[in-house]
């Protein structure tokens, strides 16, 4: 069984991918590196099993040889991230997903989407249940990423439909550990990031909005679960505590002895102000929920980025 994942470098491509190997299935693994790091995949190198090829799957997409699974997991991901690459990340929703949806079609494969969240806007409803149709500023800033991955959707349900592929598409919630980038602007990095450099800690707003943390290894299990399974529309996988991003930075402050203070700043636009998944369904589907509580999570996510930073200060 050979697959090929996008986005393949990239935090949570990067565990997908040893997931995959665990399993063993041959993995040929695809990223242009605008936000994934060639380090994510350092430890597969030499195994027989693994083939990285540098790619922009929303130029071409061109594979040899049978492929019985696509997973497709490139795009920019952070807030920060999509605002840096807006074209990219529109392209990599649309003419990424239209190439492999394609590869997956013509050569017999089946197709696994990973698309968010953020498919829910500023949500009116919380938890948010897969049936929501959401709330997202079609021209707002951060429709760059909702509108390509809403698209990306509707591509792959339409590839579903007309052209017989055999689709799953995945709703990832916010997810953190080991391999997120120090520096990709996200609440969790940026808090350590502040904490171990010794700056103040950034709460954009009052820090009421809330949002839901899921640990790396229990969203692979849901994905690779919702991967083997029959269903072909939206599945939330993420965890639904939810908590507020002034108790997450409290949370990750009392880890830090002398503890940093605590500033505000804007909100940015069109910030969500509630995002807790309903995980229902993927309970009764998947036999699926979450293991890893926040204090465990962060405990593993800590240690990873202690070392992350020590070692960028030493260079
Ligand atoms: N946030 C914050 N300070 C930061 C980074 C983020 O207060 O330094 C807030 C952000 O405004 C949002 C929440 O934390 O309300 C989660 O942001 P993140 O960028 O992690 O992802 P999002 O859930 O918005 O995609």
């Amino acid at each position: 069984m050979r697959a090929v994942v996008t986005g393949a470098a990239g935090f949570l491509g990067s565990h997908l991918c040893d997931r995959l190997l665990a399993e063993g299935w041959e993995v040929l693994a695809l990223d242009n590196f605008i936000t994934g790091a060639a380090e994510n995949l350092r430890h597969l190198e030499g195994n027989g099993k693994f083939k990285f090829q540098k790619a922009d799957v929303s130029d071409a997409l061109h594979v040899e040889g049978p492929v019985e699974y696509v997973f497709h997991f490139a795009s920019p991901a952070s807030p920060p991230d999509y605002l840096k690459h807006p074209i990219e990340t529109m392209r990599v929703g649309s003419a990424g997903t239209v190439k492999a949806l394609e590869l997956a079609r013509d050569k017999g494969a089946k197709f696994f989407l990973s698309s968010t969240s953020e498919c829910y806007g500023d949500p009116e409803v919380s938890p948010q249940h897969e049936d929501y149709w959401g709330n997202v500023n079609p021209v707002g800033p951060r429709s760059v990423y909702d509108e390509a991955k809403r698209f990306s959707e509707a591509l792959t349900m339409g590839y579903h439909r007309f052209c017989g592929v055999d689709t799953h598409i995945v709703r990832i919630f916010n997810t953190y550990g080991p391999r997120m980038r120090l520096n990709d602007g996200r609440a969790l990095p940026n808090f350590v990031y502040q904490a171990l450099s010794g700056s103040p800690i950034t709460i954009y707003g009052d820090g009421k909005q809330t949002r839901s943390f899921c640990y790396v290894s229990d969203l692979i299990e849901g994905i690779y679960r919702l991967a083997l399974s029959d269903e072909h529309y939206p599945v939330n996988i993420g965890n639904p505590s939810e908590i507020t991003i002034l108790e997450f930075a409290e949370k990750i402050r009392a880890h830090f002895p002398k503890a940093p203070e605590l500033v505000f700043e804007p909100l940015p636009e069109d910030d969500p102000k509630r995002r807790c998944p309903d995980i229902s369904k993927a309970k009764r589907l998947l036999q699926w929920e979450p293991k890893v509580n926040l204090e465990e999570g962060l405990r593993l996510t800590l240690a990873y980025f202690r070392e992350t930073y020590a070692k960028s200060v030493a260079k």
